[in-house]
């Protein structure tokens, strides 16, 4: 099979367009033949390469793909040869009590696809039939793939950890990429009121399309947590997503209301920040952290998708060819939505 690999960490001239053997599907696995596969920040860390993360490369990357089932692996009866499915790309254990507990993604061996295990950056993937849906009939490849790992992540952080009510209010830090376009819609969705924090009149824009109360173009309002803070009638948000992390979450601290939640499902601003402890204590905040989300998660909001009340939001395709450019594009930043390649 075609696909986009790579033989050493590096940057987007590593990535090679090249021959691989296709994957043999083991028992309870099918192969996917892919038509689309969307990309993710994570995609950028994994080929820069990170300590602790050894992989056996070559490796192909990319978490997020969709495509026709192209053969079964030994005991497969849910699925059928040209199937149109989407993956769930966390991999548990599913053995372990956490997978029975249906909290898949704490289990202690779990892996994400595209991450330690090769991806969907490729003409073929084998996955566990556990890890797929079915695509309702006519429904788009490329917005399934899209959608997959934001909004299971999304959902997870907005729902099921900080249990998001109706009236409460949310603040989103950062307005286009594909998490935080999937959680003003999920926000929205559970009867909230939404405010967005974006970096660019363009962004706002995106964020105000999507359902947007009250959205702070942080370009002109270097102080948005103050600004946020006035929206709320000066009594701060229930609830802060902030997966920037450096740079914004002193702030977000401070836009919280007593008694808030700060969600974080990651940190494309950096890893690392100082923050003032007081705000914690005083102010009876709660950070609750999580990463991507469970089987349950995922069927539940693809369902949500899949009906149309959550639409991804897609940026630019590009041919499976350009990877390269492609990941050049999402590390830029200038992209709204989310970045596909056609397959
Ligand atoms: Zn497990």
């Amino acid at each position: 099979m075609k696909a986009i690999l790579f033989h050493q960490h590096g940057g987007p001239e590593v990535l090679q367009y090249a021959d691989f053997p296709t994957p043999e599907p083991g028992a309870g696995q099918v192969l996917v033949r892919l038509r689309a596969a969307a990309l993710n920040r994570l995609d950028l860390w994994v080929r820069q390469g990170s300590p602790g993360i050894r992989l056996e490369l070559p490796h192909i990357p990319g978490a997020d793909g969709a495509g026709e089932v192209a053969r079964l692996g030994e005991g497969v009866m849910e699925f059928a040869v040209g199937d149109r499915v989407v993956i769930n790309p966390n991999l548990g254990c599913g053995r372990c009590d956490d997978c029975l507990a249906g909290k898949d993604n704490l289990c202690r061996t779990w892996q994400l696809l595209g991450e330690t295990v090769r991806g969907t950056y490729a003409e073929y993937v084998a996955v566990p039939t556990a890890n797929l849906l079915r695509l309702p009939d006519g429904f788009d490849y490329h917005a399934a793939a899209a959608a997959a790992l934001v909004f299971e992540t999304a959902w997870h952080s907005l729902i099921t950890r900080a249990k998001l009510q109706a009236g409460e209010t949310v603040l989103i830090v950062g307005a286009s990429g594909g998490v935080n376009t999937a959680s003003i819609q999920i926000a929205k969705l559970a009867g909230a009121r939404v405010l967005v924090v974006g970096s660019s009149p363009a962004k706002v824009a995106l964020a105000q399309s999507l359902g947007a109360d009250v959205v702070i173009d942080r370009s002109k309002e270097a102080n948005w947590s103050k600004a946020a803070f006035e929206a709320t009638g000066r009594r701060g948000t229930d609830v802060v997503v902030d997966n920037v992390g450096a740079g914004t979450m002193p702030m977000s601290l401070r836009a919280a209301r007593r008694g808030g939640r700060i969600l974080t499902v990651g940190n494309t601003g950096g890893p690392t920040f100082e923050i003032d402890n007081r705000f914690i204590f005083g102010k009876h905040l709660s950070i609750l952290g999580s990463s991507m989300g469970t089987r349950t998660d995922f069927a539940r909001v693809m369902g949500l998708v899949f009906e149309g009340r959550l639409r991804p939001v897609l940026d630019r395709q590009f041919a499976l060819q350009e990877a390269a450019a492609a990941q050049a594009r999402l590390a830029a930043g200038d992209q709204m939505g989310k970045i596909t390649l056609a397959i």
